[in-house]
């Protein structure tokens, strides 16, 4: 099969869909790999390093896209992309389909099979092509506000470990599924005095058995949330309601009860945020005040540290890559259950029922 992968053309997006291991794996696999010029450079590869690994370099989208029969990207195509996707092609990208029905109407048109990423299940009910990027967003969170405490930055002043004499940041981190777990080990390794609220009891056993005394948790009730937070010198906003938008678990009001300068880091500002007062903020202009407040509210925090995101990306996208360029879409689908449930479009049919229900349209 001949893969193609190109630049991401997404504002502020740096990953790219294939790194030079992978474009190797697929070329030892017996697979010809084309890469755009240049689509690895805000991940630190250069075009050197795919053609070491054996791919063909090509100047080009349009190229790309005219010559390959599988299509990898890491951002949903954009109206331009789409324009040049083809009957019969396969698309393997983030797609987030939902709520977006210029771009499905699009790729029904096309008459491409695409394969969402963030769709793909696991055997223990997971979602493995989204889990990595919810681990560099839970261990990114207490290095960013660890810098948004810092004075200069408006926050406390307060620094994560202390020193000797001194006592560490508090942390509370609401949310103990795959980013609050990051989240909490960080900071704990950092130094800081950790709790992790969830409603999960099986959650909070399991972190309890994991990661014994490196940090504390509670069961997460609006009180015990509220006494936490107003003592906390950084709050980390982990929750996650598969299907709906993030409950807000600290409202406006709460803020005068808070330590003045504190931090509020809400990582899930991608399904509307948990903090009454979040608001969605970009890597070029990260963080705001609300009543004496710092809010660090990044949607696409895992493109901060895009070369190690593309790497854990693409860790976890290989085998499936691999599977469908080795045995095509049909029967890679047909032999794991798990990729099937990654097919949102084939052949002018929307196959997904999720996004159906949410566009109206016929599954
Ligand atoms: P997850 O499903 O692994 O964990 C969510 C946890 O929240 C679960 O353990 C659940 O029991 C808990 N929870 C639900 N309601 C709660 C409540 N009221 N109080 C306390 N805990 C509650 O999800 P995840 O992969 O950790 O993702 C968490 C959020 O981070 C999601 O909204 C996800 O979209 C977002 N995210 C954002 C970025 C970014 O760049 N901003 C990157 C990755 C993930």
């Amino acid at each position: 099969m001949k893969i193609g992968c190109p630049t991401e053309i997404k504002p502020q997006e740096f990953r790219v869909g294939m790194t030079p291991d992978a474009a190797r794996e697929a070329v030892n696999h017996g697979h010809s790999v084309v890469i755009q010029k240049g689509a690895g450079a805000g991940a630190g590869f250069t075009d050197a390093d795919y053609e070491a690994a054996g791919a063909t370099l090509l100047d080009t989208a349009e190229e790309i896209f005219a010559t390959a029969d599988m299509i990898v990207k890491v951002k949903e195509p954009q109206a331009v992309e789409r324009k040049m996707l083809r009957e019969g092609q396969l698309l393997f990208t983030y797609l987030h389909l939902a709520p977006d029905p210029d771009q499905t109407r699009d790729l029904l048109d096309s008459g491409c099979t695409a394969i969402a990423y963030e769709t793909v299940t696991d055997a223990n009910g997971g979602l493995p092509l989204l889990a990595p990027m919810s681990e560099v967003a839970g261990r990114l969170a207490p290095q960013v506000g660890a810098w948004t405490l810092q004075k200069a930055n408006g926050g406390r002043g307060v620094l994560m470990g202390g020193v000797p004499g001194v006592a560490p940041a508090k942390v509370v981190v609401i949310g103990g599924g795959v980013v609050g777990t990051h989240a909490a080990r960080i900071a704990a390794g950092m130094g800081a005095d950790v709790t992790v609220l969830d409603r999960s009891l099986n959650r909070l056993k399991y972190l309890d058995d994991v990661f014994g005394n490196v940090f504390k948790n509670q069961y997460s009730t609006a009180g015990a949330t509220a006494e936490l937070v107003n003592t906390a010198d950084m709050v980390i906003g982990a929750v996650l309601i598969p299907g709906a938008a993030a409950p807000k678990l600290v409202s406006r009001a709460q803020l005068s009860d808070m330590k003045p300068g504190a931090a509020l880091v809400d990582v899930a500002i991608d399904q509307g945020g948990c903090f009454e007062t979040s608001r969605a903020t970009t890597h070029a202009d990260p963080i705001y005040e609300v009543d004496g407040i710092m809010h660090y509210c990044v949607a696409n925090m895992p493109g901060a540290v895009a070369r190690t995101s593309t790497q854990a990306l693409g860790n976890a996208t290989l085998p499936f890559l691999l599977n469908l360029a080795d045995k095509g879409w049909k029967q890679a689908c047909d032999d794991d259950p798990h990729l099937l449930n990654g097919l949102n479009v084939h052949a002018g049919k929307l196959t997904y029922f999720a996004v159906g229900k949410a566009l109206g349209i016929d599954v």
